[in-house]
């Protein structure tokens, strides 16, 4: 069976198409800048190895990339199929909808909850809606399935999500910890697991968005993110954890809602603190060159990591191991060296040298650690795909 994945993002695309169950990538693609007249646009087959790369072309809308990589998919040089039509399903990675979790066909109802959770997700449910709407249009036959970024969180015990607020706000309105990036931390848990029975994992995801969750038997047992996605650790461009208080006390200081709103959405987390930029790459960079700013974001990144993994440690009983994974976590050596520098008293012994070496995969603790440390390359895609086909498999 074909299925073909889905992973949208706020102005990119990424497609893998899977042979299920087998679980073999056929081609791939990543399409960057939608949105804007200098797209970036590759795409590989994963069986004869040809590719189609574009460093720079006009990549309007979702439709446009969309377009682009089914022809490629079934283009007789480039493609792995003859026609569209053998993609049997189409599974996304999904963030929130009202009223839904899991992993669900995706109807108008599924839809209709995702357009009433834009406040909540405005960024990203805004995109998923626009290309989920794109390939209903192109392919109106294939099933479509949406995993939600949720659900790995459904098992977090009540009393580790339920906020101090009046009680008639959770039954009403939902209000409590919902967890996100689901998909990831579903792969790091049965990565994870692989080299031995670890029963308490803390593993941070962290990446343009950011999160810590403790998984305690291979299950969710909690989470930094909050019920919105502007919770947690400092996001790239998104505040983390704040006093909801700030809030009011702006209003009252004359600040529009609308210019508060794009304060904790776009101009805060490490880009707020560090005035640098949203990347860290660039400010690893300035703050090497002395900018006092950008070191400040880095320590409040780190900071919040560690006070992380200090509380689910606790509330855990401890920790057996500890993972990094997403674009920071599996390439900057400098966070996962300072991270770990700060927790030895929690039983993390860092090999300095493997961490210096380790991208994407590998172990970076001392053969003697009590705690395990392990970086694990994201793979949502993956996750996404055996979701998809145990769906349609009923
Ligand atoms: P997203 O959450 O948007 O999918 P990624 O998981 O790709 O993002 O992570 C992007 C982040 O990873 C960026 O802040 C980027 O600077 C950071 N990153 C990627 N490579 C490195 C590196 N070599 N050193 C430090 N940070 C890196």
């Amino acid at each position: 069976m074909y299925i073909l994945i889905s992973n949208v993002g706020s102005t990119s695309l990424k497609f893998k198409l899977y042979r299920m169950p087998e679980e073999e990538v056929l081609c791939e693609a990543k399409i960057e800048k939608i949105g804007s007249q200098d797209g970036i646009y590759h795409y590989k087959n994963d069986i004869n190895g040809r590719t189609h790369g574009e460093d720079s072309t006009p990549l309007d809308t979702y439709a446009v990339g969309i377009n682009k990589f089914l022809s490629d998919l079934c283009d007789k040089e480039l493609g792995v199929i003859a026609s569209v039509a053998e993609v049997q399903a189409i599974g996304f990675k999904t963030v929130i909808s009202k009223g839904f979790n899991g992993t669900v066909l995706l109807t108008d109802e599924v839809m209709a909850g995702m357009k009433e959770y834009l406040f909540i997700a405005p960024v990203h449910n805004a995109a998923y809606i626009s290309a989920i709407e794109q390939f209903r249009g192109i392919l109106p036959d294939t099933p479509m399935v949406g995993v939600f970024e949720t659900s790995f969180h459904r098992t977090i015990p009540l009393r580790n999500r339920l906020y101090p607020l009046p009680y008639e706000w959770y039954e009403k309105y939902g209000l409590a910890k919902n967890g996100y990036h689901g998909a990831s931390f579903t792969y790091v848990s049965q990565e994870a697991r692989r080299d031995g029975d670890f029963r308490r994992i803390i593993g941070c995801h962290l990446g343009g968005s950011s999160s810590i969750c403790a998984i305690l038997d291979g299950k969710s047992f909690d989470s930094s993110f909050g019920f919105s996605l502007q919770t947690g650790l400092p996001h790239a461009n998104r505040c983390g954890d704040a006093d909801p208080y700030v809030v009011p006390f702006l209003e009252d200081q004359g600040m529009s809602f609308e210019e508060i709103r794009e304060g904790l959405d776009k101009k805060g987390g490490l880009l707020g603190i560090s005035g640098v930029s949203n990347d860290l790459r660039e400010i690893e960079e300035a703050a090497g060159a002395g900018n006092e700013r950008a070191q400040l974001a880095i320590d409040v990144f780190v900071n919040d990591i560690v006070r992380y993994i200090g509380s689910f440690f606790a509330e855990m009983g401890g920790m057996d191991k500890l993972v990094f994974t997403g674009g920071i976590g599996e390439n900057s050596s400098l966070i996962r060296r300072m991270v770990c520098d700060s927790i030895k008293h929690l039983g993390v012994e860092l090999d300095s040298e493997q961490n210096d070496k380790v991208r994407g995969n590998g172990f970076i603790s001392t053969s003697s650690s009590p705690v395990k440390v392990q970086v694990i390359a994201a793979n949502e895609e993956l996750g996404i795909a055996r979701e998809t086909y145990g769906c349609l498999q009923g």
